[in-house]
């Protein structure tokens, strides 16, 4: 079959013949109908190095993938050849006590694991190919009814990492309070579209790209700002009595749009960085608000992935999509990079 394989890093993935996968005992296989382009695949290329993460090409990307079940290994049940399913992401050891809830992305067992700290595409094998093996049958969740494989894709990560984000924050979003999104690529429009559906506050979406504040506005946002223009001022005279924004989720993380989220949110607000861009932000006494909780999110847990679905089936959560074959995905991801991508690129294979 054909996969989209990163060889190194620092490299340019290449379209190649590999071996289909065949599932061994608890095992499962996947015809891959849909599988992301995300910008970490763009960090992946460009920024990482070995030591970055604990794992190291080369591997088939796509780590964002739904499709049909092809084949299951021995033992498995519950499951059904046809059958229309995601793939959740983050692949831990299974057994620890955050595996068994569900929060892989934090396995307290990475030696368990498939591959620490990582899942499909990032250390093993992903979805930019024809089929994918999924290490464990747990990883698998069908598809709610009437749902397809290239809506669902992007929800596993472009949807379940801002909803993952946005929920820890809830507390924080009551009606009258403010949310601020910087960048409004594949994660932020569904930020942006989660806030509206499950917070009451009023969002302010930033972006360099004018496409991307039109995508903001069709997805709700209430007030879009070019983030050049130094917006600190306007932001926070959106907010009542100029206070700052409750939450800010950075999905771009340079040292501009940390700068901007810390000047922007209000005292005992929430700084979630979401976005891999390398900046860093000098924390010191006076220089952020008084009791801001700053963190950095990775991913979401299996049961927010089925919170996501819920979201995306009944059409409150829909990613805009543009599609296109295995053989046009390195365009895709040059498209990306030059900020030509409107919402999130999903390849078919
Ligand atoms: P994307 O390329 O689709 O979107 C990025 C958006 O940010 C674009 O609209 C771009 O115009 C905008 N942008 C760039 N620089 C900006 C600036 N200075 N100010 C305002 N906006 C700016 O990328 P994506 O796939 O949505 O991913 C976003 C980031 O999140 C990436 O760094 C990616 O690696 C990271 N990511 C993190 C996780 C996680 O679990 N933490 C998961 C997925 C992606
Ligand atoms: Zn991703
Ligand atoms: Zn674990």
């Amino acid at each position: 079959m054909r996969a989209l394989r990163l060889p190194d890093w620092k490299s340019e993935p290449e379209l190649v013949e590999v071996d289909e996968p065949t599932p061994g005992p608890g095992q499962v296989v996947i015809r891959v109908g849909a599988a992301g382009a995300c910008h970490s695949d763009l960090h992946l290329m460009h920024d990482f190095e070995a030591g970055t993460v604990p794992w190291n090409p080369p591997f088939t990307l796509g780590h964002e993938n739904a499709g049909w079940v092809h084949a299951l290994g021995a033992g498995v049940t519950g499951l059904e050849v046809g059958q229309p399913v995601a793939v959740y992401g983050p692949w831990g050891c299974g057994t620890c006590a955050r595996c068994r809830v569900g929060v892989d992305t934090y396995c307290e067992n990475p030696a368990g694991a498939p591959v620490p700290g990582g899942g499909g595409g990032l250390g093993l094998d992903g979805g930019m190919a024809e089929y994918l093996l999924v290490p464990s049958a747990r990883h698998v969740v069908p598809l709610p009814d009437g749902m397809d494989p290239v809506q669902a894709a992007p929800l596993t990560d472009a949807g379940l990492t801002p909803y993952h984000a946005v929920r820890r924050s809830w507390a924080k979003l009551p009606p009258g309070s403010t949310a601020l999104v910087i960048g409004v690529g594949g994660l932020g429009h569904v930020g942006v579209q989660i806030l509206k559906a499950t917070t009451a506050a009023r969002v302010i979406a930033v972006d360099t790209r004018d496409e991307a504040l039109a995508l903001a506005r069709e997805c709700g946002a209430d007030l879009t700002l070019r983030s050049e223009s130094d917006p600190v001022a306007e932001i926070r005279a959106a907010t009542p009595r100029d206070r700052g924004v409750d939450v800010v989720l950075d999905f771009v993380g340079v040292d501009a749009t940390l700068r901007l989220g810390a000047a922007s949110a209000r005292t005992l607000g929430d700084l979630t960085v979401v976005g891999i861009g390398g900046g860093t932000l000098p924390v010191s006494f006076f220089s952020v608000p008084y009791e801001l909780s700053i963190q950095t999110t990775y991913w979401g847990s299996r049961p927010e992935l089925s919170e996501v679905l819920d979201l995306g089936v009944r059409g409150l959560v829909r990613p805009k999509t543009s599609t296109f074959g295995l053989d046009e995905a390195v365009d895709v991801y040059h498209r990306l990079r030059e900020g030509k991508v409107a919402g999130r690129a999903v390849i078919v294979p």
